[in-house]
């Protein structure tokens, strides 16, 4: 019993065959007391694998039970005793752009029926969206040369998956949905640097840090009123699964700072059907434009007037710019209609938006426009009109964003905006109730924390 033949009988790699003889060299120097030891264990490993395959049949867990049953399960013991054979094997990929699920499938010499059929009961079910970074499980089994899908798993969203098995020549496709429990929150931080990092370190996810950010943009400037050991407070929503792992946000209920030496306290309020954040008086912070239409930015250029990067000579800066990684969003800074979206002049690939009689906001160099905009259509304050770049007169990917008040630019970061409506009667009586509701809880959880 050489192991060099054995090795070329199985198709190792050569890596593995090398360890593979070494080994067997090395029993043949005492080769019988080994044999022995080798045929004993073996009949350990035998008597293992019986006694843990009649107890999975017992266990008929949930994710092995169809498996089980099925002809593939009289399979199993071959694949385990014959496993450098196995016809099974699992794939684990990850989802690319433009990835759609036949694409995928196809990568791994599956069987063109096999594809077609499994798809079709997909698109039947309308469960075909899969996005980039999703992971996706395949286990195939060769047969005759192709190989066939025993099953197919891939998540759809946060908290639905999708699974695929094998039913003789058709499959069983079903939907899984985590059952997620709300549960509710508050976190808060001294910020150090900014408010990004001190938010991720107390444990709040990204998306909530990006609408707390919004809910603040109109009134604080995150550029230049963060000072040290200013603070935050945030009473959010999570969605947790049964492992307490966190698999959705909700919304915030109640959003804090301490900046400026002073605190501003902002509280969610349905009203008109439209949730919104009023302060303890009752005023919405919603004002008409933003002064940052960007999360992220930095500040980078002021208005004024300042020695251009490129012609060289003073002139008047007559915008705002926003130092950001090309690709960031861009916002309408508030609600309008695009009077302008294609390249003008210098400012490169430019969107142009009326807010009313007296405003226009501008925003210019931009790496591609927002889905769907173009002059004429109609924007909400908020919406994604362009990503940032540096097309046209520009030094490197930033946000020049310009505010026009009557035709003429005006400094955004320092313009005086309307500010948000009050609560009045009926609706300021709701949002009192509401408010001490808040409280209560919001003192509750402090104390449990
Ligand atoms: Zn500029």
């Amino acid at each position: 019993m050489s192991g060099l033949r054995i090795t070329n009988f199985l198709n190792f790699s050569t890596k593995q065959k090398k360890k593979i003889t070494l080994f067997f060299s090395f029993l043949n120097q005492r080769k019988y007391p080994f044999f022995f030891f080798l045929i004993g264990f073996f009949f350990v490993i035998y008597a293992l694998v019986v006694n843990q395959v009649k107890s999975y049949s017992k266990l008929k867990e949930k994710n092995f039970n169809s498996f089980l049953k099925s002809d593939e399960f009289t399979n199993i013991k071959e694949f385990i005793f014959d496993n450098i054979k196995s016809p099974y094997k699992e794939y684990n990929y990850t989802v690319e752009n433009n990835d759609t699920l036949e694409k995928i499938l196809k990568k791994y010499n599956i069987d063109n029926a096999d594809i077609n059929n499994l798809i079709s009961e997909i698109v039947k079910k309308k469960l075909t969206n899969i996005s980039p970074g999703a992971p996706i499980q395949i286990v195939t089994k060769e047969e005759k040369g192709t190989n066939k899908i025993i099953s197919l798993f891939y998540p759809i969203d946060a908290i639905n998956s999708v699974e695929a098995k094998k039913n003789k020549d058709t499959f069983d496709v079903s939907k899984i949905i985590l059952k997620l429990k709300k549960k509710e929150i508050v976190l808060s931080n001294t910020i150090k640097n900014n408010l990004y990092n001190s938010a991720i370190k107390a444990g709040v996810e990204p998306n909530i840090i990006v609408e707390f950010a919004n809910i603040f943009g109109f009134e604080v400037d995150f550029q230049r009123d963060i000072r040290a050991d200013d603070t935050f407070e945030i009473y959010y929503e999570q969605y947790v699964d049964d492992e307490n792992i966190v698999r959705n946000t909700g919304k915030i209920i109640y959003a804090s700072m301490f900046v400026n030496n002073k605190e501003l306290s902002l509280y969610n309020f349905k009203h008109d059907n439209k949730q919104g954040y009023y302060d303890v008086d009752g005023k919405s912070v919603i004002k008409t434009l933003m002064k940052t239409p960007i999360n992220g930015a930095r500040l980078s250029s002021s208005f004024g007037m300042r020695k251009h990067p490129i012609l060289g000579y003073n002139k008047l800066h007559q915008g705002t710019d926003f130092a950001a990684p090309k690709g960031t969003p861009i916002m309408a800074s508030g609600s309008g209609v695009i009077l302008r979206a294609q390249k003008y002049k210098g400012y490169g690939n430019y969107v142009s938006i009326k807010h009313n009689s007296t405003y226009v906001t501008a925003y210019g160099h931009m790496s591609k426009y927002g889905r769907g905009i173009k002059k004429g259509v109609r924007v909400n304050q908020g919406r994604i009109i362009g990503y940032v770049g540096s097309t046209g007169m520009s030094t490197g990917p930033h946000l020049h964003y310009e505010v026009l008040k009557n035709g003429k630019r005006i400094n955004s970061q320092r313009m005086k905006l309307p500010s948000g409506k009050i609560l009045s009667n009926e609706a300021r009586n709701k949002f009192e109730v509401e408010r001490i509701k808040i409280d209560v809880k919001l003192a509750r959880l402090r104390e449990n924390k």
